[in-house]
Order: C-alpha cells, then sequence, then structure tokens
C-alpha cells in the first residue's frame, strides 16, 4: 500500500477485524459494527443524498471504538469537526463579550522518542506533560497575562523509523490581540521544563502566528485550506500511518500486526479530543460522549433503497458494503440496486418509508 492508494473504511474495517480475530480477542466490537442490524429493524436502508452525493447504512450497530474501527473514526471525526467549527465561529463572530477581538493560534506540542519507546511510555509522558503545562498558579498567571479562554487539544500519531511519534494539535483561544514572540517564548520554556519532569527531551513546540485567526480572516478560514479545524481532525478520520500498518498487518507482516495491536491497547477508551473547562459551555456546544455523537444521523437522505435482513447477511457474508457504497455515489441508487439483482441479492426502491423503515426518526 503507497500513500495514495486507496482503501475504504470499510475495508479497513475487515482488516482490523481479522488482525483482531487472529489475536484471539473476545468481545471485540468491531467484528459486528456495521454487519448486524440494531435490535427491533428488519432491514437495512441505504440512503443517497443527492445534494452532496454521499451514501450510507442505517439501522446498523455501530461500535464507537474509534481507535479500532475506521468507520465509527470517520463519522465521529466528522461530527466533532463541525463542532470545533461551530464553536471557532460563535468565538470569532460574536459581537459581544471578549471573543469580538478573540484570536485563535494553532500549536504543536512535540518531544523525542525512540524506536525502542513503547507508545504507552510516550503517550503517558506526552499527555502528562501537557497536564502540567495547563495546570498550578504560573498556568493561571499566564491565563489571564495572555488572555487565554481555552483550548482545544487532539492527539495525533504516526509511527516511522524512530518509533512511534505522539504529538498534540491545540488550538489556543485568545480573548484579545496578543504579542506572538511573547507568547511562544512562555509557552516553549514552560513546555521543555514540563517534559524534562516527566523524564523526556524536546526541542520546542510549533506555533505558526501566520496563521492565527480572527473575525476578519474567518472568512478565508472557512475557504481556504489551512484551516485549524482540518489540523485538529485530520488525524483522526485520515490516519496514513495506522492505515499503512493495518494494511501491511492484515497482509501478513508480523510486526505491523503487533503494532496495530499495541495501539488499539494502548488507546482503548481515551477521548479524541478534548476541551478546556467551560470552553464548550461558553462557545454554546454540547457536551457529548463518542457513543452518543456516533449514533446521530445527519445530513438529508432524498434516496432509498431498502434491504431485508437475509439479503444484507449476503451483502455482508461477501463484503460488498463498500462496493455498494462506491456504486452508489458513482451510478446512482437504480444501477445499483440493478447491479445487486445481478449478484442475486434483492432491494426494494422505497419512496415513503415507515418510522420503523427510517431508522426510529
Ligand atoms: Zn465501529
Amino acid at each position: 500500500m503507497t500513500e495514495t492508494t486507496k482503501i475504504s473504511k470499510y475495508e479497513l474495517q475487515t482488516m482490523v477485524k481479522r488482525i483482531l480475530e487472529n489475536f484471539s480477542i473476545e468481545n471485540n466490537r468491531v467484528s459486528t459494527c456495521c454487519r448486524e442490524l440494531i435490535p427491533h429493524r428488519n432491514s437495512v436502508l441505504l440512503c443517497h443524498s443527492l445534494s452532496n452525493n454521499y451514501s450510507f447504512f442505517v439501522n446498523l450497530k455501530r461500535c464507537s471504538s474509534i481507535w479500532s474501527c475506521p468507520v465509527c473514526l470517520a463519522r465521529v471525526s466528522e461530527r466533532r469537526r463541525i463542532e470545533i467549527e461551530t464553536g471557532i465561529k460563535n468565538f470569532l463572530t460574536s459581537s459581544h463579550g471578549p471573543s469580538s477581538h478573540g484570536r485563535i493560534v494553532h500549536c504543536v506540542f512535540t518531544l523525542q522518542h525512540h524506536a525502542e519507546d513503547s507508545l504507552k511510555l510516550s503517550l503517558n509522558r506526552l499527555n502528562n506533560s501537557f497536564s502540567e503545562f495547563c495546570d498550578h498558579r504560573q498556568w493561571s498567571m499566564a491565563v489571564s497575562r495572555f488572555g487565554i479562554e481555552g483550548y482545544i487539544k487532539s492527539f495525533e500519531l504516526t509511527k516511522g523509523v524512530n518509533g512511534w511519534h505522539p504529538h498534540l494539535h491545540v488550538a489556543f483561544f485568545f480573548d484579545n490581540e496578543i504579542k506572538p514572540k511573547e507568547v511562544h517564548k512562555w509557552m516553549r520554556e514552560r513546555w521543555i521544563s514540563k517534559v524534562q519532569s516527566q523524564g523526556g527531551l524536546s526541542t520546542g513546540l510549533f506555533i505558526d502566528f501566520r496563521r492565527e485567526m480572527n473575525a476578519n480572516n474567518f472568512s478565508d478560514y472557512l475557504t481556504k485550506n489551512w484551516n485549524i479545524t482540518h489540523e485538529l481532525t485530520k488525524s483522526n478520520s485520515k490516519s496514513k500511518s495506522m492505515n499503512i500498518l493495518i494494511y501491511k498487518g492484515f497482509h501478513g507482516d508480523n510486526e505491523s500486526c503487533m503494532s496495530v495491536r499495541e495501539y488499539i491497547d494502548t488507546m482503548r477508551g481515551k477521548r479524541m479530543l478534548r476541551w478546556s473547562k467551560g470552553l464548550k459551555d461558553k462557545l454554546g456546544i454540547d457536551d457529548k460522549e463518542d457513543e452518543a455523537i456516533n449514533e446521530q444521523e445527519t445530513g438529508t437522505r432524498d434516496l432509498f433503497l431498502l434491504i431485508d435482513r437475509e439479503e444484507w447477511e449476503k451483502i455482508v457474508g461477501n463484503e460488498l458494503r463498500s462496493n455498494i457504497l462506491n456504486m452508489t455515489k458513482k451510478f446512482g441508487l437504480d444501477d445499483t440496486k440493478n447491479w445487486l439483482h445481478g449478484v442475486g441479492i434483492e432491494a426494494k426502491r422505497q419512496e415513503v418509508l415507515t418510522k420503523e423503515e427510517y431508522g426510529g426518526l
């Protein structure tokens, strides 16, 4: 697999399922995710939204295991992206209060690591250093001195010849003009000392003040490809490094299999994104767990195919989920229905749905 090879999230999910099955891991929810129907449903809906040419399934169980399931990861990431975008908009466009002069700055926190370091060691060191960074009296003083309203922290992970490389993307919200050099110097020195106190080393942190966001360049932020929202969520939805490990592991590379296992074991239960205390409330964003946000069905559904349980089992058994979504996107629902008929699977084109068929919505 090269970086340009396109493998769908459903195919990756199947690869993870096989890798975990080889390790005989029990209670592995990824194995049933988007394969089994949720209770009290007798059919799966294939929906097609015409406005954005997007297709998706409804009435399926979802595992919400964001670190092991590429399908749930993509869903949760997209919903988190919308939350962040809304929060940023509310912060920068508010005409009342301090946020009318607000600034948002993107920082990347890294530390040195070695090939033999476990992911757990590097991850704990990174998280503990950041917790210390945002703690105690000096931090409270900086909050008032620089006007820090809060932050959103996101975790990104790659693996290369020097081992696991976990790092943090953090969007800091400032309630007024800032002096970049002063902020950078203070943050850099504090970060280096906090990493040292955790037994690690860091040469500093990266802050891109050229990409500072304010109310004046907010429209640029929405239209150009340098937005902070992308930086905060790309790691979760497009983790090329992890996808390559999954691909190699599935194709028999033992070291990659072990890395996938280490990654899933270490990341289990960890949150994808963390907003500093009170920031969501301040910016009018509801606080929802990954599972709750993953259950939400969003997007318009203009056209439907109804697939009964028995027919759906054939689709799962033949690993056709990804093909069906691709085909719907390229050729539409009618051609997809005909293609399914050709491979012995019947689906019904439906104009009006009952509440039960529509996923209870
Ligand atoms: Zn899942």
